[in-house]
Order: structure tokens, then sequence, then C-alpha cells
């Protein structure tokens, strides 16, 4: 899906963060105290990117994860933008914009993946038979 297409689809907020490299305002996000236990998805392509196992309160304001759901789901990118040097994580199927990783998660790999409600859709695992 091109961009002219994906205008149609997402909403002004969603295309500026996705496909622009955005930042949704901190405490913004519906996803941000989404605490059911599921998958998130990518907004614009639907590919499996984190799962509620790995999400944790991170205190900043976004979706936080100690990990992706499989590391050959998402790209890092090296990000020089505003004066500093990050780590971009996209989503490898459709190149999306998703958030940045940085090196001071609670976990073993010490990775908090900081996401962008607005880049997510949340696919609760249902319970019913
Ligand atoms: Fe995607």
């Amino acid at each position: 899906m091109n961009d002219d297409d994906l205008k149609q689809k997402l909403t002004p907020e969603e295309f500026h963060v996705l496909r622009q490299k955005g930042t949704e305002a901190p405490f913004s996000g519906e996803l941000y105290n989404e605490k059911r236990i599921g998958t998130y998805v990518c907004k614009v392509c639907g590919t499996e990117l984190f799962s509620s196992d790995t999400k944790f309160d991170s205190g900043t304001g976004w979706p936080s994860f100690t990990d992706p759901t499989n590391l050959e789901h998402v790209t890092l990118a090296e990000d020089t933008s505003h004066g500093m040097v990050r780590t971009e994580v996209l989503c490898k199927q459709c190149g999306s914009h998703l958030g940045h990783v940085f090196p001071d998660g609670p976990g073993e790999k010490g990775t908090r993946y900081c996401i962008n409600s607005v880049c997510l859709n949340f696919v609760p695992t249902s319970h019913e038979k």
C-alpha cells in the first residue's frame, strides 16, 4: 500500500507517526495502559510485533516492551535526528516507523522497546472455546 492509499486509511496522527517518523504525545495512546493478554500487530500491515508477555510499565507514557515477538519482524536503524543517537524500530514487512529501542530495559537483554500506541493494533487472546 502506498502513502496515498495509507492517507485514506489512517488518521492524520497515525500517518504522521507511522510514515513520517513522528512521535505521539506521551500518555496519549490508548494502548499505554492496556493490560489484557494478547498480541500487538502493525497498524499498517498486521504483522505480529509484540506480545503482552513482554509489556511492562516504563512510566514513560508510551507502550513499552522488553522484546519484539520475533526479531525477524522488525528492522533496527540508527537515527541521528533531534541531536541524539537513537535506534529506530521499524516494521520489517512494511517499513513503517514504530518507535525506538533503548538500552535501559528491565529484562535479561536490557532492551526497552518504546513504541507509539498509534502504530499498533491490539488483538486480545480469546479465552472462549
Ligand atoms: Fe507493518
